[in-house]
């Protein structure tokens, strides 16, 4: 990068180190950029302007499309090199076939990040494909890594995204798109795969040494990090699926490429936020048997990190995987049922009172066909201190949602809720509507909500529904928690 492009571009003079790059070049292809004629820029994400350290008044539209769309100040990118196994079968003729490691920066909170594309071009990866990416597809993953982002699940978020020029896929004229992701880390379960693949367990000695190193610091000093490591993956992304399981999320291709080795959450194509509570939705088509089901998702993780004991097993040994990995269905649980009291406004259950609530909520929801989100929201916006009086005003609150038979079903809800806010005191009943602020947004990310936003980007090239819904799910987490930390 010339001195010139770093002082006016401030993307440029981020703290960029070279982690990757300076570990075995068996792990990428340099790769270069599509060179796209036509650049708009349909996205810039303001809100992560100051995570990088940068002031959003001094970072110019055109900033943004050098950086994010002309990939200027690098003269070549890193096509990271992985395998995985998709729908249960391995595949070898895996990579980053659409995108590319742009570069990782060293950030004020002393961590390691990544800024990755997606849509910029074909590499040695992309096995006659057009290495592009369609503009809906762009907009659904910026809407996802945002909403997710708010809804507190550690998430890859998307930096930008750029209109690029129209390209023909199946025939059909589309209109595409090229996105920058920043994210933890682009390593995936399917990069330490390939390694055993090619049977290197020398290179998979030094990238699990590199990822604990950049990733898991603080276990790098102990005698056994190797094992911590692996336990504390399982712990993170045990997590992580009773987030997505909360929140009513079903990731869609949970392939063991599609797992961050971090235990973050990100790569979103065919995803869906669940409309009614049914356990065996399935977001993507192409997903015939449901293996990726939402119901699915805690065993098939549990799956994917079973399938990374084998390339992991030149460093650690099975039996000690084994015995972290089964711990997997308890600490799964225990994230589940915190994340449900949570969105119930609750906290502090015994065991028995939890799961009863969660079940019973559970039931209420598939037997009724109330709306997933739409239940919690109304909990939230009708919550209100009389309802420890009585279940009639409960009742009487939410009975709009359901109607003949299922009143019955409300009914019973409503008079355990109201047993557990009446042992409640006062004091922490008052805590329960910030929680219930906190843990439920008025608006939700349902499939009828981006076909909205993305016909007016389609029929009108009106960006507004768009813009509007991400400024609102900022504005409603940004204040729920403002008005949180004040009380
Ligand atoms: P995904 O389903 O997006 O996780 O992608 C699975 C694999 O297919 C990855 O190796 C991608 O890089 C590759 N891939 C997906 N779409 C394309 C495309 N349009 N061009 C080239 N490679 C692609
Ligand atoms: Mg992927």
């Amino acid at each position: 990068m010339n001195q010139q492009q770093s002082i006016s571009n401030p993307f440029f003079s981020l703290n960029y180190e070279s982690a990757l790059e300076s570990l075995d070049n068996d792990f990428f292809d340099l790769v270069q950029p599509a060179n796209f004629s036509n650049l708009t820029l349909r996205f810039r994400n303001n809100k992560l302007l100051p995570i990088l350290g940068l002031d959003s008044d001094k970072v110019t539209d055109k900033h943004f499309l050098d950086f994010c769309g002309r990939f200027k100040g690098r003269q070549s990118c890193l096509a990271l090199r992985y395998h995985g196994h998709q729908f249960g079968q391995y595949n070898p003729y895996l990579g980053d076939g659409r995108g590319f490691l742009y570069g990782q920066v060293r950030l004020i909170d002393g961590k390691l990040y990544d800024f990755g594309t997606k849509g910029s071009g074909q590499t040695p990866h992309s096995q006659s494909r057009d290495g592009r990416l369609t503009l809906k597809g762009g907009v659904r993953e910026v809407l996802a890594g945002e909403t997710l982002h708010y809804l507190g699940v550690k998430t890859s978020r998307c930096l930008s995204l750029i209109e690029t020029e129209a390209f023909t896929r199946d025939g059909e004229t589309v209109r595409g798109s090229v996105m920058m992701r920043f994210s933890r880390s682009h390593l995936r379960f399917g990069t330490f795969e390939r390694l055993d693949y090619y049977d290197r367990p020398d290179l998979i000695q030094q990238l699990l040494d590199h990822v604990i190193q950049y990733y898991y610091p603080n276990l790098w000093q102990q005698q056994d990090c190797y094992i911590y490591f692996y336990a504390e993956l399982v712990k993170r992304i045990a997590q992580l699926v009773a987030q997505w399981m909360a929140v009513g999320f079903c990731h869609g291709v949970l392939n063991t490429d599609n797992m961050s080795i971090t235990g973050e959450s990100f790569d979103y194509g065919p995803y869906a936020f669940i409309d009614t509570y049914n356990p065996y939705f399935t977001s993507a088509a192409f997903d015939r048997q449901g293996r990726y089901s939402y119901r699915n998702q805690p065993s098939i993780c549990r799956w994917n990190l079973e399938m990374l004991q084998r390339p992991l097993s030149a460093v650690i040994p099975f039996s000690e995987m084994e015995a972290a990995l089964e711990s997997f269905p308890e600490l799964y649980t225990q994230a589940y049922q915190q994340k449900m009291l949570h969105k119930l406004g609750l906290d502090n259950l015994s065991l028995w009172e939890a799961e009863e609530l969660i079940d019973l909520t559970l039931q209420l929801l598939f037997l009724t066909k109330i709306g997933y989100q739409q239940f919690f929201r109304e909990l939230r916006l009708k919550f209100s201190l009389k309802w420890r009086e009585s279940a009639d005003f409960i009742r009487q609150d939410l009975e709009f949602l359901v109607s003949g038979e299922e009143t019955a079903f409300l009914k019973r809800w409503c008079w355990l809720y109201h047993q557990l806010l009446f042992e409640r005191s006062l004091d922490e009943s008052k805590k329960i509507a910030r929680r219930l602020e906190q843990a439920n947004p008025i608006v939700a990310l349902l499939k009828s909500e981006i076909e909205i936003i993305w016909q007016a980007i389609r029929e009108d090239d009106n960006w507004q529904p768009f813009v509007d819904f991400i400024q609102l799910i900022q504005f409603d987490r940004d204040n729920s928690f403002k008005v949180s930390s004040k009380s």
